[in-house]
C-alpha cells in the first residue's frame, strides 16, 4: 500500500448519501460517465443501467479459467483488478482489496461485503469480463440492452453500449458472492476515502482496462480503469 494515498478520511455525510442510492443508481452514474454517453437521455441510461444489471445476475455461474495473479501497487494506479484476454488472467491488486475490505469494516458494512468477499468479487467480476469478451455472452447482453443500430425487414443489429459490460460484470459478482448490496457501492466509498496520486509529467504504466469505469468528478474509482 502507498501510504501517501490513503490519507483522506471519507466524509460520514457522503457516504450516508452513497448508501442511500439504490444500486441502478450507480450503474446510471457509471454509464453517464462513460464516453459516448454525453447527451443521453437519463431514463434511457436506467433502462440500460437495469437491464445489464439483470443480466449480469442471471449469469450462470461458471469456475473461473483465467490464471489469477496477485499484485501490489494498486492503490498507486487506481486500480482493484483488472482482466487481460492476452494472456487470459485476472490480476488483483492486494494493497486495494484490503483498504476496501478495511473499509467495509470500518462503515459497519460487514452484512452487505463479509470479510474476504471483495477478493472474492474481484475475481468473479474480472471472470465475468472474461466470459463479455469471448463467448456468446457478448451477443446476449446486447440483446438485453436492446439498442438497436440498423433494421432490415425483420433483422436487427444490436450495438455496443459502453459500460453496460461493467455494470453486468459488478452484478454477477454480488449475485454469485452473495453480496449485500452492488460492489458498485464500496468502489464508490473507496473512492471517497482515497486521496489522488500527485500528478506526474506523464503516466507510470498504461495498462490495458478491463472495463471503463465510473468517473468521479474529483477522483477516479479504484476498480479498473476507463478507456
Ligand atoms: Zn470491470
Amino acid at each position: 500500500m502507498t501510504a501517501s494515498v490513503l490519507t483522506r478520511t471519507p466524509d460520514p455525510a457522503a457516504l450516508r448519501r452513497l448508501a442511500g442510492l439504490d444500486d441502478v443508481e450507480f450503474g446510471v452514474r457509471l454509464l453517464a460517465g462513460t464516453p459516448t454517453h454525453e447527451g443521453r437521455d437519463p431514463a434511457l441510461l436506467r433502462q440500460w443501467a437495469r437491464a445489464a444489471a439483470e443480466f449480469g445476475a442471471a449469469l450462470e455461474p461458471v469456475a473461473c479459467a483465467a490464471d489469477v495473479v496477485e499484485s501490489d501497487g494498486g492503490l498507486e494506479m487506481g486500480l482493484l483488478a483488472r482482466y487481460t484476454s492476452r494472456p487470459d488472467a485476472i490480476e488483483l491488486f492486494t494493497d486495494t482489496i484490503a483498504a476496501a475490505d478495511g473499509l467495509a469494516e470500518r462503515l459497519g458494512w460487514r452484512d452487505w461485503y463479509p470479510a474476504g468477499s471483495v477478493r472474492a468479487a474481484a475475481v468473479a467480476h474480472e471472470a465475468a469480463h472474461a466470459r463479455l469478451h469471448h463467448g456468446p455472452a457478448k451477443a446476449e447482453l446486447r440483446r438485453a440492452l436492446g439498442h438497436v443500430v440498423l433494421r432490415l425487414g425483420s433483422r436487427r443489429w444490436y450495438g455496443h453500449v459502453a459500460g453496460a459490460d461493467e455494470i453486468a460484470a459488478h452484478a454477477y459478482a454480488r449475485t454469485v458472492c452473495g453480496l449485500g448490496r452492488s460492489p458498485l457501492l464500496l468502489t464508490a466509498a473507496l473512492a471517497e476515502s482515497l486521496t489522488p496520486p500527485p500528478a506526474r509529467p506523464s503516466p507510470a504504466r498504461t495498462p490495458k482496462p478491463a472495463t471503463p469505469q465510473p468517473r468521479s468528478p474529483r477522483r477516479r474509482t479504484p476498480h479498473g480503469r476507463e478507456k
